[in-house]
């Protein structure tokens, strides 16, 4: 007898584990852990697809009342050992279902067709959705041109141009018609004659792939090459790379995958998002072009499943992917490289809920492979990691170039207002920014908020415009004279008269980009300038056209929100601005000092990346602010001490963990109720279960800081502990108890995440 674990392919907690089948004799010698199959499911036996989880020769129930799996379903691909492992680890540690570690893995939602073979017997199949397209192509491509326009008749011009066209590659029916080649003809006569032929071919990649130019090795430094060398001496697995922008980090990671790739192992490049750093994926591919495949969010299914089978063949030597990048099926994985390590968007925010850096060191045991982290602002969790031993610290604290690190000044923002200037720029920044236009130099000005005013408020009886679905205050935009909210995206007309008393006065007040930019049209009025937010860049490549346009020199000052921080050097920018440091200073989370460092440091760097000496300007209300001070004299390791002190002293991570318990619903009394319901419960089983000790790490209830988004009310529950995993599998077995399952309010559970609000 033989029994198939199969997880079925269901989102559903009450399906969320492996049910028993028996595997028919058929297929007793072929089916094994991993395989993807069909098999009837529920009362009416309708056909789902699952995966075997695992093959045993016993079950706890009678067998008489198991069912047969259906069939394996041929051609689609198959899942590793350490992909199932990995699905289980996730369901456990970032308690999501079974299946979205699962879906994370595979193309979700390819069509499952079904028909009998030869002898009758049923089988299914996922159909191919590849879209394939004719195209002609020259039949010896590797010919000289000369070559092959000799062979032709001098006055057939059209077959010449045809012949020059594809030359440089394969064209399809519509190319050659946009290029008003399409002559049928001239096509026969070449394929009569046999120099070209046609040909059906995978629809073409997102032409965003195409390689920019090559990107030669470079000998590593003196201080590189230390590095290097530590790192492979090491006896450790995971190293942190800390290096100021411009350091050399790209090069050493290059240089650590090319080692790798000659001992015929895979490597992971991961970056924080793919469309935000085609700098770093150019050179990437200018190193190692054909062995390289870039995973993002824009691949359709199908293409996906190219990538996936090529990954899977080991025919990609180098997949360069986002956070989901980690979930490529690679057979020998021998280095894992996260750049970037300090971003959020390595959290997933998302069922599963998981964190990039924790799966990579998972990853990184099951593979025996390497980890990498690099940064130029290390997360404070990673460094402290760096400095208990549990990582290998390597550092490169100089600029390659020896250009040193851009002047910092910080202004006062209060002495300007005393000084009767109210503008958004201080007069040091201002005179600056004349004296580099001047010089045709560029600048790069940050601030962390987008739209144009960020309240609207009535003078009369203080109402401020909320978002009707949400507890959050509306931004006003000037494109399109609107009212948006950024939780939930909701638009409203402006308004004229209070809603609350009828009072006409109305005003507006904060700042966001688009108000800057405005406003720097009338301080400089012949002046060209970009602007970079989510806002503008909507349209796809809109990032890469402005990023070009502006290293073109096509316009002198760039300003934008977190976009212009990341990782892009323009040789040409000297001044950077950071208008209100203050913005995410002041944000309601113990990472917001962590996260302005960053901020700062990451645009500071910008400044100054040529032969020219850079200068950066940071505005603020709090200039003696830890932050601000070892931001100023680009002090990492200043800064961490003392925030360091600040996360002990208060019990944050890295010296605890946090478990974020989140209730939300329709219903306010319920959603109150339920998170109550779920708070004595959880300390009456800690209890129970000989936990505790941990109900002093368990806080109150409490109603979120945005208590509403999308007419969801939301309250909460966290726990603050230093042993998350002790009590991870009980709230588990919590969480699918009917009680618990089957009460009104949505739940989710996110480990240590981005926000708590
Ligand atoms: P980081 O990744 O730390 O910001 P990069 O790797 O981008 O730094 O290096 C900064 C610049 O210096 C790049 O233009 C890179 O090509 C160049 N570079 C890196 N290593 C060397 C080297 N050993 N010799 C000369 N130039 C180098
Ligand atoms: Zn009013
Ligand atoms: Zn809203």
């Amino acid at each position: 007898m033989k029994i198939a674990q199969i997880y079925v392919n269901q989102l559903n907690i009450n399906l969320d584990r492996a049910f028993d089948y028996l595997v028919p004799e058929s297929l007793h010698n072929t089916i094994s852990a991993g395989d993807r199959v069909m098999v009837p499911f529920g009362f009416g036996n309708k056909k789902i697809d699952g995966v075997v989880y695992k093959i045993t020769d016993f079950t706890d129930y009678p067998t008489a009342g198991l069912k047969n799996i259906s069939g394996i379903i041929e051609n689609y691909p198959k899942m590793t050992e350490n992909q199932l492992k990995v699905c289980k680890w996730m369901q456990e540690k970032y308690h999501c279902f079974f299946m979205d570690g699962v879906n994370s893995y595979m193309p979700s939602n390819l069509l499952i067709k079904s028909a009998k073979d030869s002898e009758g017997k049923r089988i299914f199949y996922i159909s191919d959705s590849i879209k394939r397209e004719k195209v002609y192509r020259l039949t010896d491509q590797d010919k000289n041109l000369e070559a092959c326009l000799s062979r032709l008749k001098k006055n057939a011009s059209s077959q010449h141009k045809i012949i020059k066209a594809l030359h440089s590659g394969p064209l399809s029916y519509k190319e050659l018609k946009e290029r008003a080649l399409y002559n049928k003809p001239s096509l026969d006569a070449l394929i009569g004659i046999g120099m070209i032929m046609e040909e059906m071919m995978e629809e073409s990649e997102q032409t965003d792939d195409a390689l920019q130019g090559t990107f030669p090795k470079i000998k590593l430094n003196a201080m590189q090459k230390t590095e290097f060398d530590k790192y492979q001496k090491s006896e450790h697995d995971t190293f942190l790379l800390h290096g100021v922008t411009g350091s050399g980090k790209t090069e050493i990671y290059l240089q650590m995958m090319e080692e790798m790739i000659k001992e015929g192992r895979s490597c992971l490049y991961l970056v924080p998002e793919i469309a935000l750093t085609p700098q770093t994926i150019g050179r990437i591919k200018g190193r190692f072009n054909d062995k390289v495949a870039v995973i993002h969010s824009r691949i359709k299914d199908s293409q996906r499943f190219v990538h996936y089978m090529d990954i899977y063949d080991n025919k990609t030597k180098i997949v360069i992917g986002a956070r989901s990048g980690i979930f490529s099926p690679f057979k020998d994985l021998g280095l894992i490289i996260i750049d970037e390590e300090h971003e959020n968007t390595y959290k997933s925010g998302s069922r599963p809920r998981y964190d990039t850096i924790e799966t990579a060191r998972y990853l990184k045991s099951l593979y025996g492979a390497k980890l990498v982290l690099g940064s130029a602002t290390p997360s404070v969790i990673s460094y402290h990691k760096a400095l208990n031993g549990e990582y290998q610290l390597l550092h490169l604290p100089e600029r390659i170039n020896a250009y040193p690190l851009p002047e910092v000044e910080v202004v006062d923002m209060r002495n300007e207002m005393r000084n009767g200037n109210r503008s958004f720029l201080s007069k040091g920044l201002f005179l600056e920014m004349k004296e580099k236009l001047r010089k045709k130099e560029q600048i790069i000005l940050f601030l962390n908020k987008r739209g144009f005013y960020s309240y609207v408020f009535c003078r009369d009886c203080g109402y401020a415009v909320k978002c009707p679905k949400c507890d959050v205050a509306m931004t006003y935009h000037s494109t399109g004279n609107r009212l948006e909210c950024h939780y939930c995206g909701h638009v409203e007309k402006v308004e004229r008269i209070c809603p609350s008393c009828g009072s006409s006065k109305i005003k507006y007040s904060g700042t966001g980009t688009e108000r800057i930019e405005n406003s720097l049209v009338k301080y400089f009025p012949d002046v060209k300038i970009l602007r970079m937010d989510t806002d503008t860049m909507k349209k796809k490549d809109s990032f890469e056209n402005t990023l070009n346009a502006f290293s073109k020199g096509e316009a002198d000052i760039l300003i934008g929100t977190q976009m212009v921080t990341k990782g892009f050097d323009f040789d040409n920018v000297t001044l950077v601005g950071v208008l209100l440091a203050d913005l995410t200073l002041n944000f309601p989370d113990y990472r917001a000092s962590e996260r302005t460092f960053q901020l700062i440091t990451q645009v500071a760097g910008r400044a100054g990346r040529g032969d020219k000496e850079g200068k950066v300007f940071i505005q603020t209300y709090d200039p003696d602010h830890y932050v601000i001070r070892h931001a100023k004299t680009h002090d990492y390791i200043g800064f961490y001490r003392e925030e360091i002190k600040y996360r002990e002293e208060r019990d944050y991570p890295p010296f605890t963990q946090l478990l974020y318990i989140g209730f939300s619903g329709e219903d306010l009394n319920q959603v109150t109720e339920d998170c109550r319901k779920y708070y004595d419960k959880l300390l009456l089983n800690l209890e129970s279960n000989g936990f505790s000790d941990y109900k002093k790490d368990i806080y109150q209830p409490s109603l979120s800081s945005v208590s509403r988004i999308n007419n969801k009310h939301r309250w909460y529950i966290l726990i603050k502990t230093e042993h998350i995993e002790d009590i991870s599998g009980m709230i588990r077995q919590m969480s699918y108890s009917n009680e618990i399952k089957n009460m009104g309010s949505a739940i989710i559970i996110d480990l240590n995440p981005n926000t708590l609000l």
